[in-house]
């Protein structure tokens, strides 16, 4: 089976391109998953059919209502927005050596090493005891400080230099750099309360109201197109954000369809899509609940049961791309390749297709026959070799509910480092592919 590029049609180019800049912008406003529901609903706003419902700020489900959701069903294209990060300790900030620093507890799977020594912004909300929130950003305007984990010196860093990749850069050592001016006539901790006096200043809260806060460190550049061919967008947190963005374009744009498109962005994936923002929540079953009410049809538990049944879910995902350099952790000829489209994934798991929910033959079919009614460009990706290593989305925990479920989105080189690499045609291609979903 030959893979076809995305990039061979030449009249589609401009299309692409164009595509590629709304989702950079995007990139540039939404770094985390709070930022990408307030600019989702900001660019839903004009698109009055839709049903949008904000869960918690950090979870948002749509849909576009049509008669009958009865007989037809969902289809919904399920993504996640949060994304790897650094997240602050409740109790972060401490004074050692006469430097002031914060104490960080990381989230998601990262690789320790590719987060030190670059600049970080930090990005979050602090509740204050009354309830008011104070919203957060440090870092991304043109003129404002950023912050960093400084790594070691080569010249002294003989024996960490022995220790494998795991063990350096511990959890612990992953301390950021805030401040070294101490106060006047403070004999204690001048730094400290140097810092201290400026939160208090600038933002009005004190160090307890740190223990009520959200505030998470991420790369503090842009995205940005990558190669001289500028075919590649390079950003922190494309996973899952090009999925997001591209999901919300299908839903905005939809026509005709034959089901009930609908489109949910949770949150947690990242950690086990825990908790009540999670996609393990019942999330799903209330938003079907909600859309009976709201077609006027009665949500007895009879009738969510019905709709599940007849509906089914694109696990709106990224997948590894082939590698140059590292070949060998894939099986070419399973594997999915930067620049020729969309990834169905059928199962993903670790060591025999473990937590895995692996999609129905047929259900398979189904998606396979819509992209290419629509000509969309798609190829199949596993990821990587079996008993390699693994990983898992939200499939199986939407699937567990009754729903057909197939994983499908772009492949994506150094996925969960701080500037991950996408293929600008495989994203106007996984837009194209969620768009015939929805309207199939
Ligand atoms: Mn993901
Ligand atoms: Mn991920």
């Amino acid at each position: 089976m030959e893979k076809k590029s995305a990039w061979k049609d030449s009249s589609k180019r401009n299309d692409i391109f164009e595509f590629a800049k709304g989702y950079i912008n995007f990139l540039n406003r939404s770094k985390t998953e709070r930022e990408v529901v307030k600019i989702a609903k900001e660019m839903l706003s004009e698109n009055k059919d839709l049903f949008i419902k904000d869960i918690k700020g950090k979870v948002l489900v749509i849909a576009k209502p049509s008669s009958d959701i009865l007989k037809r069903g969902l289809r919904i294209v399920a993504a996640h927005i949060d994304s790897p990060r650094i997240d602050l300790k409740p109790s972060p900030l401490y004074e050692d050596q006469d430097l002031v620093l914060l104490k960080t507890h990381y989230y998601g799977g990262i690789r320790k090493y590719q987060w030190l020594s670059i600049p970080l912004s930090i990005h979050g909300v602090v509740v204050k005891e009354n309830g008011e929130v104070i919203e957060i950003v440090i870092g991304e305007g043109k003129e404002e400080p950023v912050f960093t984990i400084p790594d070691l010196l080569p010249h002294l860093s003989k024996e960490q230099q022995e220790k494998k990749i795991k063990e350096f850069a511990q959890g612990e050592e992953l301390n950021v750099l805030v401040g070294s001016i101490p106060k006047d006539n403070e004999e204690k901790k001048p730094v400290l309360e140097n810092i201290l006096d400026l939160l208090k200043e600038k933002y009005g809260i004190q160090e307890e109201d740190l223990i009520s806060a959200e505030l998470e460190l991420v790369p503090a550049w842009k995205a940005k197109s990558v190669g001289l061919d500028e075919s590649f967008v390079g950003a922190y947190g494309q996973d899952d954000r090009i999925c997001a963005y591209s999901a919300l374009r299908a839903v905005q744009l939809v026509e005709e369809s034959e089901k009930f498109p609908a489109v949910i962005l949770f949150d947690k994936e990242e950690i086990g899509s825990e908790g009540n923002t999670g996609a393990r929540s019942n999330i799903i079953q209330d938003f079907i609940m909600d859309l009976l009410e709201s077609t006027g049809v009665t949500p007895t538990y009879r009738n969510i049961r019905r709709v599940i049944q007849k509906s089914s879910v694109i696990s709106a995902d990224v997948n590894a791309g082939l590698h140059p350099t590292y070949p060998d952790v894939q099986d070419k000829y399973n594997a999915a390749k930067l620049g020729f489209g969309v990834v169905l994934t059928k199962y993903t798991g670790y060591k025999g297709k473990a937590a895995s929910s692996d999609a129905h033959a047929e259900f398979v079919a189904e998606v396979r026959r819509l992209y290419n009614k629509a000509g969309v460009k798609w190829q199949i990706g596993e990821l990587g070799k079996v008993d390699l290593g693994g990983g898992g989305t939200i499939a199986k925990f939407i699937a567990k509910f009754g729903l057909e479920v197939i994983d499908s989105g772009p492949p994506i080189l150094a996925m969960h480092s701080p500037f991950e690499i996408a293929s600008k045609g495989d994203l106007y291609h996984t837009y194209k592919a969620y768009k015939a979903f929805l309207e199939g």
